[in-house]
C-alpha cells in the first residue's frame, strides 16, 4: 500500500501517530506527519483507521 501525507494539509496533531506508530512518526522540527515505513500499513493495519480520524484529510491511502 502506497501512503501518503499532505504536508500543506497536515496540522501535527498527533492522531495518525497515536492510532498506527509503526507507519506514521509527527516530526518534532516540522511539526508534520511522516510516512516512516508504509508497508507496514498491511501488516498492523491501522492505517484505514489513521485515514479516517485525521481531523483534514492529509492521509491518502493508494492500493
Ligand atoms: S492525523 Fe492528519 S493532521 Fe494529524 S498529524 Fe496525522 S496527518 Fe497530520
Amino acid at each position: 500500500m502506497n501512503v501518503r501525507v499532505d504536508e500543506e494539509l497536515c496540522i501535527g496533531c498527533g492522531n495518525c501517530e497515536d492510532i498506527c506508530p509503526a507507519v506514521f512518526h509527527v516530526d518534532e522540527i516540522s511539526g508534520k506527519s511522516q510516512v516512516i515505513d508504509s508497508e507496514a500499513c498491511e501488516f498492523v493495519g491501522c492505517c484505514e483507521a489513521a485515514e479516517e480520524n485525521c481531523p483534514v484529510e492529509a492521509i491518502s491511502l493508494e492500493e
